[in-house]
């Protein structure tokens, strides 16, 4: 039992009596009973319940994984996120880039557990968590919990670059992404209107940093969108107007899959004109100049983040807990370190062991296969029963490079090229959460297959870069917003 704000903690003897926790409506409940095991007062509406309660921070791949695998169990699962919907990361790109719309690749939480009768969702931000006495505190109120499960995923690591959080744009959020759409199609405008051709370069130049694959499949998009939509929608400009540079501090893309599949994706990205700068790394940017490690200067009002990423926790985790990355320690049953009910799934997980060194990738097949392995864990720990440890089954990976072109390393099994991307666009699209959001991007890619056309590029909200541009809270939208609004308006 732990005691880490000198508060009574409740511990695994307390959580059989699932009794313990006061209800909104307490009139079942005997003044006795109240008496002896009243200990919170949830602020946040809940059912009536008697079934121990998990709540999960946090309904990426790893939350949903867990609700699916308890739904409709003996135990009353709340799901509080920021946003009310689950964001499919891996097209981000294709939204950056006006391939899809939005709202094809989010998917309303509320949609998602219709029918499930154990299954509450709440839209808030947690802000702080107060493990010794159970406690989440959002910014719409606290509620208790027998167990608490972390999966909230990443934010963009800008690594501490002021200048580049402040003016270039990451892609971590459908947010991010429509911002990315917003100043390219605005840039893209204004390179029409002004007669300064230093500037017209630098509206026109786009710098995409990090070679993992979301820069890889961002700047074959965008590659794709100079070649084919640039000469139609701006017959003014030379299709050659747009450069595209991916810039790469190590010596290879793509690092995680095979040197075949990092190799082949270079020359794809060439075949398509991206200029690749490895071993090099952005230093500074301004808002119109970037600025390398080597010296190198590039004119660009358009630069896109994809180089890091670090966990994203609410306040009141022990910081013996957390490590590299930002990430939380658990054991091979994804239990934090240090607690006795506290539990971490998905990219905030951090299982240091004999297979993975370094924790696992940060990967949707990990967040998933996470979720899944531990609602299994919960139900046979409320049952009394052992479990088995998490063991990641590695299914491979893929990744695309503009149309027709993909790599894919599938165990001993590497390819690249138009089966590969034939593979790629059907794990996506079976990957993507709702029958209504499969044929929305099914028939998207369809067209778009036959005539390169994409969703309509239309300009609906004012972007403007600055220091409120890469925040992910729901809450700083609304800050920025009242104080300057025309901010993302
Ligand atoms: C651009 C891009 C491309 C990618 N491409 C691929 C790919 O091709 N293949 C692949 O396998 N993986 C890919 N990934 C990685 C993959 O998306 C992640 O590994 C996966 O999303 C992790 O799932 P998760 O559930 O851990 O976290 P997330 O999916 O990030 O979900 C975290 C959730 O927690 C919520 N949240 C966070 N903090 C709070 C808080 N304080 N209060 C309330 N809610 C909160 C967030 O709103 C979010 O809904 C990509 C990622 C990006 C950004």
């Amino acid at each position: 039992m732990f005691h880490h704000d000198g508060e009574p903690t409740l511990g695994p003897a307390d959580l059989k009596n699932h009794k313990t926790r006061f209800y909104m409506n307490t009139d079942h409940i005997s003044d006795k009973t109240m008496e002896a095991n009243c200990k919170v007062n949830d602020e946040i509406c809940l059912p009536d319940s008697f079934s121990p309660r998990v709540v999960i921070i946090g309904g990426g791949f790893a939350g949903l994984a867990l609700v699916e695998g308890l739904k409709m169990k003996d135990v009353q699962v709340v799901l509080i996120d920021r946003n009310n919907f689950h964001q499919f990361q891996p097209l981000f790109y294709q939204v950056a880039t006006s391939g899809l719309e939005p709202d094809s690749i989010v998917f309303p939480f509320r949609k998602q557990i219709k029918g499930y009768k154990n299954v509450s969702f709440r839209l808030a931000e947690v802000e702080e968590i107060k493990c010794a006495s159970n406690i989440v505190i959002t910014d719409k109120g606290s509620l208790s919990y027998d167990y608490l499960v972390l999966a909230t995923g990443t934010k963009t690591n800008f690594f501490g670059m002021e200048h580049v959080e402040r003016n270039g744009l990451g892609m971590k959020s459908i947010r991010d992404s429509l911002n990315i759409r917003h100043m390219m199609l605005q840039n893209l405008e204004q390179a029409t209107i002004t007669c300064d051709d230093e500037e017209r370069d630098a509206l026109t130049n786009f710098v995409i940093v990090g070679g993992g694959p979301a820069g890889v499949e961002m700047a074959g998009a965008l590659a794709e969108f100079c070649k084919y939509i640039l000469p139609k929608d701006y017959p003014e400009y030379p299709h050659t107007i747009m450069n595209i540079y991916l810039v790469e501090a190590s010596g290879e893309l793509l690092a995680t899959m095979s040197d075949k599949a990092s190799a082949k994706t270079l020359k794809y990205l060439k075949d398509l004109n991206v200029q690749v700068l490895m071993k090099e790394s952005v230093s500074d940017y301004n808002g119109s100049v970037v600025r390398t490690n080597t010296g190198r200067t590039i004119l660009a009002k358009n630069l896109i983040w994809t180089a890091g990423v670090t966990g994203q926790l609410p306040k009141g985790i022990n910081k013996e807990s957390i490590i590299r990355g930002n990430r939380l320690t658990t054991d091979q049953y994804l239990k934090v370190k240090g607690y006795n009910n506290v539990y971490a799934i998905g990219d905030i997980a951090g299982i240091i062991a004999k297979d993975s060194p370094q924790g696992h990738p940060q990967v949707a097949q990990v967040a998933i296969q996470q979720g899944s392995h531990l609602s299994k864990i919960l139900l046979n720990t409320m049952a009394g029963k052992p479990s088995k440890h998490f063991e990641y089954k590695d299914k491979g990976a893929l990744a695309t490079v503009g149309k027709r072109r993909a790599v894919a390393d599938l165990g001993k099994l590497k390819f690249a090229g138009y089966f590969a991307w034939l593979l790629w666009s059907i794990v996506h699209l079976m990957s993507i959460s709702g029958f209504r959001n499969k044929i929305l991007v099914g028939l998207n890619w369809a067209v778009s297959y036959f005539s390169y056309e994409k969703s309509n590029r239309v300009i609906i909200r004012n972007f403007k870069p600055g220091r409120f541009a890469n925040m992910p809270s729901k809450s700083t939208d609304i800050k920025e917003t009242s104080s300057k609004p025309k901010i993302n308006a």
